[in-house]
């Protein structure tokens, strides 16, 4: 195609992806973002002089020996950015009084593991083989001399093919079945709640792994300033991002798609259309469910979600020296169970920022509560604006009496509650249910890895997609990676050669 004209629909890490890595093969590319911000879900916001963190905890390909390093130099974030990592990636505290300690070290979680448990010593065994196994499931560095990266992916599919059956055995096993493995109650319900309990088990391995080879960091100044450089390195590529735009339809002639008609019924035209907005209203709204075949359909009707959230920012006036540093927090049981909006809880899990000084002024830090939440008790309650403001309420009230179980006197030094719910992560990013990481990978859906998703739809020319609901996982290496395969697809069909920069 002679027109290097695209549309992109979103500047969430999909679409600025997608955007980058055209612009850089030579097309000329236009984002129409309906936020006024870069990076959809990979956002913060500030309260009272305290920023609640909406996503990062962790990110993939952190380490420069990783292979997947590169994409983040290449869209521009790895540059000049700090990571940290943990000892530790959450904290566990049973209903008896004893703690587990999900170390990001194998062999320290393999020992602690083994002495927490003896009589699960083979269940132990086998978690940690598939984690020693995943860890070397890297691809070889960009930096790496040329001989050696050739060998590095032999050996890779040397390995992948005599473990096949181990890999195959590990994604087809869903977590909350093998924890049954263990005997140890505390152990069950810790890798349950460590990852969604349908994931597919390869997932927890590989977590570990990445936290063993310190490749999962978190970044110092958390999401928003990620997006921001990211947005940086498309605008600098020549790109432009209109924001406040919201795309209401993908305009189609003789089965092409030919622009975009914006909410305010202005019309933008371009040789193609990237939609790396929310899949479901792409398909079902701004095309109309016309290009919805059965295959298409499937997924929306069958494939289970990330659970939607409840997410609850605290600004607490004081310092947690005396607390882990950890990935993901630390899960306590509470005395009794609480109803909080429409579960019934009978732990709370509180991430504590105090790795990073820069989202709390000094002396004073962020915390988080997540649980999840159901969409449609959130869209019912809506309906009356008072009923879901008071239960949004409510709901802080709750949480900072249960943090007082844990943390006795936090009540006092409470100077800040914000609580997002699943409606909340729907009107700022428009995802469906207000979902926040797309679809689970299942022993169903594991094929997709091997057979990615389409990025086109049946029928329609000149269309594409990108972004975490056309990679199952989700996740920020997600909407990178699927911005890259995209664009790789596009130069492909114009018969020109994939190339990538660093800035
Ligand atoms: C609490 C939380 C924790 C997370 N933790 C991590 C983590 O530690 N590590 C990790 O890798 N991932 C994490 N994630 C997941 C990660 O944030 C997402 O998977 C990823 O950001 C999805 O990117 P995306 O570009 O596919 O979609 P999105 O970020 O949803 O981007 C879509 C963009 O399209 C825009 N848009 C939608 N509709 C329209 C329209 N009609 N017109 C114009 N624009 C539109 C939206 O405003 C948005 O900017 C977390 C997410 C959350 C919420």
């Amino acid at each position: 195609m002679k027109d290097k004209s695209i549309i992109i629909i979103g500047a969430g890490f999909g679409g600025l992806s997608a955007g980058i890595y055209a612009q850089m093969n030579g097309y000329n590319t236009r984002i129409f973002e309906m936020h006024n911000l870069p990076g959809g879900l990979c956002t913060a916001w500030k309260r009272k002089g305290y920023t609640i963190d909406g996503c990062i905890h962790w990110l993939v390909g952190s380490s420069p020996l990783s292979g997947m390093h590169r994409y983040w130099e290449e869209v521009g974030i790895a540059q000049g950015r700090e990571f940290v990592y943990f000892d530790e990636y959450m904290r566990h505290e049973g209903v008896d009084g004893r703690t587990l300690t999900l170390y990001s070290n194998v062999d320290k979680l393999e020992r602690h593991l083994l002495e927490f448990s003896p009589q699960d010593a083979e269940a132990v065994r086998e978690l940690i083989s598939g984690i020693r196994l995943c860890m070397n499931f890297d691809p070889p560095s960009a930096s790496a001399p040329p001989l050696s990266r050739f060998l590095k992916g032999m050996t890779l599919g040397l390995l992948f093919a005599l473990r096949y059956r181990s890999i195959q055995k590990f994604l087809k096993t869903t977590t909350a079945d093998f924890v049954l493995k263990f005997k140890d109650p505390t152990i069950r319900e810790a890798l349950r709640e460590m990852w969604v309990p349908e994931f597919s088990m390869l997932f927890m391995l590989f977590t570990f792994a990445w936290l063993h080879k310190k490749n999962a960091g978190y970044p110092i100044g958390g999401s928003l300033p990620m997006s921001q450089a990211m947005a940086k390195r498309y605008l600098d590529l020549g790109g432009t991002i209109d924001y406040r735009s919201r795309v209401e339809k993908i305009i189609v002639e003789g089965g092409r798609v030919v622009g975009v008609r914006l909410a305010d019924g202005s019309e933008y035209r371009a040789a193609r259309v990237v939609s790396a907005a929310d899949g479901y209203a792409t398909i079902f709204s701004m095309l109309d469910g016309k290009y919805a075949d059965a295959k298409t359909r499937e997924p929306y009707e069958k494939w289970p979600t990330f659970p939607s959230i409840l997410m609850v920012g605290l600004g607490i006036k004081r310092t947690f020296d005396d607390e882990p540093k950890t990935v993901f927090g630390i899960s306590y049981p509470l005395s009794q169970p609480v109803e909080i909006a429409d579960a019934v809880q009978k732990r709370l899990w509180v991430h504590i920022y105090n790795q990073d000084p820069t989202l709390a002024p000094a002396g004073k830090t962020s915390v988080e509560v997540i649980l999840p939440s159901s969409y449609e008790y959130w869209k019912e309650l809506a309906k009356d604006q008072s009923a879901y403001k008071g239960k949004k309420d409510q709901v802080a009230r709750i949480i900072v009496e249960l943090l007082e179980q844990r943390f006795p006197g936090i009540s006092s030094q409470v100077e800040m509650v914000d609580v997002a719910t699943p409606l909340t992560f729907e009107r700022y990013t428009g995802n469906w249910k207000g979902n926040f990481e797309g679809w689970l990978i299942t022993p169903a859906n594991a094929s997709t890895l091997m057979r990615p998703m389409s990025q086109t739809l049946p029928g329609l020319q000149n269309f594409y997609m990108c972004g975490q609901w056309v990679q199952p996982g989700g996740g920020l290496p997600s909407g990178v990676m699927s911005g890259e395969r995209l664009v790789k697809s596009l130069c492909k069909q114009d018969g020109r050669r994939f190339h990538t920069t660093i800035a």
